[in-house]
This record gives structure tokens, C-alpha cells and sequence, in this order.
């Protein structure tokens, strides 16, 4: 008799990836974490977000954007049409950088394997990348030159990516908006101008 081996279903390997993360020692950043925020949302969204680094609310909670910027994030979310869950959420790096600084170049390179395999199996059409850590990262995949999350955000990038086609559109950090009058309008504008696109290539209902 023959036996065959099926494949693992896309949920399934996204909670092995979340399980290697929660307990991940890759890099110094996971020495000083209280929990690692692996990401959250389903295995179907067509729309990934991806952040920066968790801070000291997801540091504590283990799950992305719970803070004062989550609840920005999620007023954005609605202005483009969209919920939370309708979206998958993770970070650039999945530990709290201490005091929340800069992610290091070698922390992103540990820890960016997770969002490489996350992308790889979710298969989004488009990836939102909020500031400009994950929008040089992101840009960086498809060798564009990145400068500045100024001049690069509100503009779609159409990126070939594993053999996928993916619409990388970089805006600011939430964060940086909380304190800053003209960046949040930035972001607002950023989001309706989301949520267009999203209806033209049919992934919100007008
Ligand atoms: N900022 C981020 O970049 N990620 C979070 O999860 C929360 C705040």
C-alpha cells in the first residue's frame, strides 16, 4: 500500500509559524520581551498590515496594535472599508525593541524570515506597510530604492514577489501620527485613498 501525505492546510502552518515565534530565541530582542506578537488574522485576507515592532501594550498582551496606536489603526481600517478582520497584522520585528527604539538591522534580518513565510503563504494582494522600517524592507524585496516614507507613502508599488503579484502601498506609522496634526490627516487621506483601490480591484463592496 501506498501511502500519501497531504499537505497541511494555510491556517495550520500559520500556527506553527505563531507557535515558532512565541517561543523564538533568535535575536537579543527576545531576552528582554515579556511575549513575542507572532500577528493576528485570518489565512484568507487579501490586505496584510505590517508594522514596525510591538510595544509596551502588545509586549504585554502578545497581539499587534492594542495601544493608543491600535485604535488609530483601526479608525484607518474603516476609513479604507475594511475591519480588523478582514486583515491579517504583524510586525516588521515580533519583540519589543527596548524603550521602543529602532529595530537593528540585524534584528529585522532574524526575525523577517517569519513575515517572508507569512506573506509566502497567505498570499495577499496587497501589503500595507506603515513607516519606514517595514516600507524599506518591503521596497527592498523588490530592489526599489526607498528614501523616504514622505516621498514613498500614498503611491502603489507593484511588486513581483515569489512568484506573486503584490501591491505594496507604503503610509506613515500610526504612531507617529498620534502627536502630529498634519501626519494623521496624511494618513487619513492615505486610508480613503486604500480603501478606492481596494474597490477598484474588488476586494471591498463599494
Ligand atoms: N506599533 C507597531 O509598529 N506595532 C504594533 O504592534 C504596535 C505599535
Amino acid at each position: 500500500m501506498t501511502s500519501r501525505v497531504l499537505p497541511l492546510p494555510v491556517e495550520e502552518l500559520l500556527e506553527a509559524i505563531a507557535a515558532e515565534i512565541t517561543f523564538c530565541p533568535r535575536c537579543r530582542l527576545s531576552k528582554t520581551r515579556k511575549k513575542a506578537v507572532p500577528g493576528a488574522g485570518g489565512a484568507q485576507s487579501r490586505v496584510m498590515l505590517v508594522g514596525e515592532g510591538p510595544r509596551r501594550n502588545e509586549d504585554l498582551e502578545g497581539k499587534p496594535f492594542v495601544g493608543q496606536a491600535g485604535r488609530f489603526l483601526d479608525a484607518l481600517l474603516t476609513e479604507a472599508g475594511l475591519t480588523r478582520k478582514q486583515v491579517f497584522i504583524c510586525n516588521l520585528v515580533r519583540c519589543r525593541p527596548p524603550e521602543n527604539r529602532d529595530p537593528l538591522p540585524d534584528e529585522i534580518e532574524a526575525c523577517t524570515p517569519y513575515l517572508n513565510r507569512q506573506i509566502a503563504l497567505i498570499k495577499p494582494k496587497v501589503i500595507v506597510s506603515l513607516g519606514k522600517h517595514s516600507t524599506a524592507y518591503m521596497l527592498s524585496k523588490a530592489r526599489l530604492r526607498f528614501n523616504s516614507i514622505v516621498r514613498a507613502r500614498g503611491k502603489f508599488y507593484e511588486i513581483r514577489l515569489w512568484g506573486m503579484q503584490i501591491t505594496i502601498f507604503p503610509t506613515f506609522h500610526p504612531a507617529a501620527a498620534l502627536y502630529n496634526g498634519k501626519c494623521r490627516d496624511r494618513l487619513v487621506e492615505d486610508f480613503r485613498l486604500l480603501g478606492k483601490e481596494l474597490v477598484r480591484i474588488g476586494i471591498v463592496e463599494q
